[in-house]
Formats: structure tokens, sequence, C-alpha cells
């Protein structure tokens, strides 16, 4: 057996396809490693849960991450687990030519081992796709009777009805296919993966697009830290990453070294490096007046949250289904909320209220309103009753996105980050976030509601998620009083 510092995981490896220098990381220096946002962390526990639901479809099977407490323990278990033709293994651990590999689910059937790999998503991305190849490959060298390997996941057009229909909710494909074409590839790979390691030395590898495809590396914070000053091109906006880079490469790393002039650069770049170099923010006053005299009195702001669960709970809706579950209104003087609690198919009242408390404004203020539009079209296809209220509610959004989107307000503290949370808090003094930071993360807040026993905390569960989708609204109105002042 290898001693468990030599081997590959699935992740070091992953790492190593991304970029040489990343993976001599983890597996050398892994406390460079940047902290992992909480967006990330839910992401994975989503990941986990479908994972342990799928392993309902194959019953009764023995967990080797569960009975063994490392890597090695777990290549003892598992053979174990194999030489008593033990007929399903949950995260069996086996190792190949050092690559260390754990499989969701492995099944002795007829005689013969499949293996499934669960993703809590719909589509099979080259990452899923080179993760399973790359079980495939030890498989197909270590166990013997191997047959195939699938990836396993959710199918987009499930509808959940009563109950949990595990056969109909995940759906299978072999990549027997793609594994095969592959397997002098991933021998050649782990090979120069091993070799990395014993040089000792950290691959002289320099920052580029790899950073961020097909992900964000891990260790960009320890890389980019020289990159990223205050006057780094990298702040800039408008200009895609190649461009960046191509700069970058031609040592143009600051913004007052970039020709605004280059031709094919957008012609709002002369603004933004001034912006910048005087910083100063951008004001265009007749776009602003003309944006604010769109808005119509009596005017409100609204903010809406959703829960878009992996595996659907309510009747009559699908896998991440987009379910809105709080909508918050500010009228400039008080605060208005619809918090729905689903213990059955609630959308229906949801609408009703949302048009209930729209009717009597002739505006409303969202920022970045692409979720509130997909709800209320969403909402318009199931009750087509209140088609024409929700048409009308539609037709009464205002955008205050649009106003910075397009350049209208820039201020160089944006960087590049248009969201309501900097830009409010870069502008406005009175706006403090609560704990949530991300909608995501009021997702993972609202299961935890529908799962809490205790009523107090429940309730603080609630005023959380309130709180944070009344700052939303809060924010968004006081942004177009700051607008309104700076172009009086
Ligand atoms: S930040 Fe970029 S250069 Fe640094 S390890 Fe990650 S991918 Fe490689």
């Amino acid at each position: 057996m290898n001693n468990s510092n030599n081997l590959i995981s699935k992740t070091a490896y992953l790492k190593f396809e991304q970029c040489k220098k990343a993976f001599y990381f983890y597996k050398k220096h892994p406390y460079l490693r940047d902290k992992i946002s909480i967006d990330k962390q839910l992401t994975f526990k989503r990941g986990h849960e479908v994972g342990d639901l799928a392993q309902s479809i194959f019953p009764g099977g023995i967990d080797v991450s569960k009975n063994s407490k490392n890597s090695i323990e777990a290549l003892h278990l598992t053979q174990t687990l194999i030489s008593n033709k033990t007929p399903v293994i949950y995260e069996a651990t086996f190792s190949f030519n050092s690559a260390l590999i754990m499989v969701d689910i492995l099944c002795l059937e007829d005689g013969e081992y499949k293996a499934y790999e669960v993703k809590s998503s719909f589509k099979i991305s080259e990452v899923y796709l080179k993760d399973a190849c790359l079980q495939y490959y030890v498989l197909k060298n270590i166990l013997v009777n191997f047959n195939d390997l699938f990836l396993v996941t959710l199918n987009q057009d499930y509808v959940f009805q009563d109950e949990l229909n595990l056969k109909q909710l995940f759906k299978k494909r072999s990549v027997k296919t793609e594994s095969e074409k592959n397997l002098e590839y991933f021998d050649l790979q782990i090979n120069n993966a091993k070799f990395i390691l014993s040089q000792n030395i950290i691959p002289n590898i320099t920052i580029g697009k790899h950073c961020f495809k097909p992900y964000q590396c891990d260790y960009f914070g320890n890389c980019w830290k020289d990159a990223t000053n205050e006057d780094s091109i990298f702040n800039l906006p408008l200009i895609n990453k190649e461009k960046l880079m191509e700069w970058y490469n031609c040592n143009i790393k600051t913004i007052s070294q970039i020709n605004e002039n280059e031709e094919g650069l957008k012609s709002n770049i002369s603004k933004i490096k001034n912006a910048f170099l005087s910083n100063n923010a951008i004001i265009e006053k007749k776009e602003i007046t003309d944006f604010l005299s769109t808005i119509k009195f009596p005017v409100t702001a609204m903010d809406m949250e959703i829960w878009g669960p992996a595996i659907p709970k309510l009747n009559g809706t699908k896998p991440f289904e987009q379910i809105p579950y709080l909508v918050s209104f500010f009228n400039g003087e008080s605060h208005s909320s619809v918090f729905m609690e689903y213990n059955d198919d609630e959308r229906k009242e949801f609408a009703e209220k949302l048009i209930n408390y729209t009717k009597h404004y002739n505006s409303i203020l969202v920022f970045d309103g692409t979720l509130e539009k997909l709800i209320i079209n969403n909402l318009i296809k199931h009750y087509n009753d209140l088609k024409s209220d929700l048409e009308t509610l539609k037709n009464k959004l205002v955008d205050v996105f649009d106003v910075f989107l397009n350049f209208n307000y820039y201020h160089p503290d944006f960087k590049t980050n248009f969201s309501l949370k900097i830009i409010s808090t870069k502008l406005l003094n009175d706006i403090n976030y609560s704990k949530i930071t991300s909608g995501l993360e009021a997702m993972n807040y609202y299961e935890q509601y529908r799962t809490e026993k205790n009523d107090v905390l429940k309730q603080l569960i609630k005023e959380d998620l309130i709180s944070y989708c009344e700052t939303d609204t809060l924010a968004t109105f006081k942004l177009v009083d700051f607008l309104s002042g700076i172009v009086k």
C-alpha cells in the first residue's frame, strides 16, 4: 500500500489539470489556500445531501468513509469488503498508480462491478467527466470484474408528486466510451503529477486565464496579491480577462499605463481611467435625470428571496425550481414583508399577496430585477387567472441597477463589483447588512427555518431573513435618493 502523502486524490488531480502550481500547493503547502467562501461550502453541502439521497437507490450498503479514519484504512476496508463480495459499498476507496479515488456507490451486479458517481446538477460538465474518467481509469486497472462507471445527475424533467420517486429523480449515463479512449492519457498525467511532487520545487507558473478556469483557483489570494494593488489593471471593469492578461504579460500593470484609445476597447474606458486616476466618480447627470424621470409616484422598493431545493419538496415542483418565499418592500417610510411557510404549495397565495401589495404603487424599484422578473414570469405561467395583474406589476418595475450598469454613475471604489451590497455600502452611510451575506446563504437559512423545531430559534431565523431582504429594499430606495441628490 502507498504512503497516504504520496497519493493523488481526485481533488488534487483536478487541480493538476487546472494548474500544476495549484496542485503542488494543494499537496505541499495547503495552508496557502484561500478561505472557502460560504457559498462554496453551501454548494458542497448540497452535493452531499444529493449524494446521500442517491445512496437510497442502492440501499443497505456499507459506508467506507464512516468506518475508517484515513485513506489507508479506507483502502484496507474496501479490499476486505470486495473479498467478502459485499453487494453495495458507499465511498469505496481504491488506489492505482498513486491515484486515489472514492467511488460514491459501487455495486456488485451479476458478478460484475458497476460504479456510480453522483452530481447535484442537471448537466455533465467537462470537470465532472474528467473526474469520472479518472475513477474509471483506476477501477479498470485495479478491480477485477469492473464493468462500467455511470455519472448520476438530477433529472430536470422530474416533477415531485406526494413522495419522491428516486428512479425518476435521477438519471445515469455511462462514461465507458470516453474513459476507454483516455486510459493512456490518465497514465501519462498521473505520472507527470508524481514527477512534479518528486521535484520538491514550486512549478514556475505565472498568473493567467487558467486561474479562473474551470473555477477560481483556491490559491488566488497567494498568487494574485501583487497583481491586485489599488492601481492594478485588474480593478478595471468592462475589460475581459484575455485583454487584461495580454496587457499584464506586456508589462502594462497599472491603470495609468493603459492606452485608453487602443482599438477594440469600449468608449467608456477613457472615463473609467480618469475616474481611477482622479479618484472621482463618473456622473452622467442627463442620463441619471432621464432615469429618475421614469419613476412614477407613489413608489416602493422591492426585493425577493427564493428557495430552490435540489431535491424538490412541494407537489408540482422540479429539482432546483425557484420558489419565492419572501418579498420585502420599503416605501420611504416603512417596511412590509410577505413570508411563506410552504407547508404546501403556496405559490398562488404568494402571487396574490404580491399583487395586492404592489397595486398601490406606480413604480416598483428593484436592483438587478432579473430574478424578480423570472419569478413573476413563472407565476404567470402557473396562474393564468393572475396573468393580467402580474403583467401590470412587471411593467411597473424600474431597475436602479441600469444606472450603474450603463456607467451613468461609477465610482472607482466599486472596481469590478456591481453588487447592491458593494455599491450601497460605498455610497450610503446607513446601510448595514445582517449576518446573511448572499442569496444562497439566505436559502440555506430558509432550509434551516423549515426544519428547526425550537420556536424561538425558528423566529430568530425568520427575523434574520426578513432583515436581510429589507436591507436590500432600503438600499435600493436610498440609492435613488442618492442619485436624486447628485443631479439637483
Ligand atoms: S492562482 Fe493561478 S497561478 Fe496560482 S496556483 Fe492558482 S491557477 Fe496557478
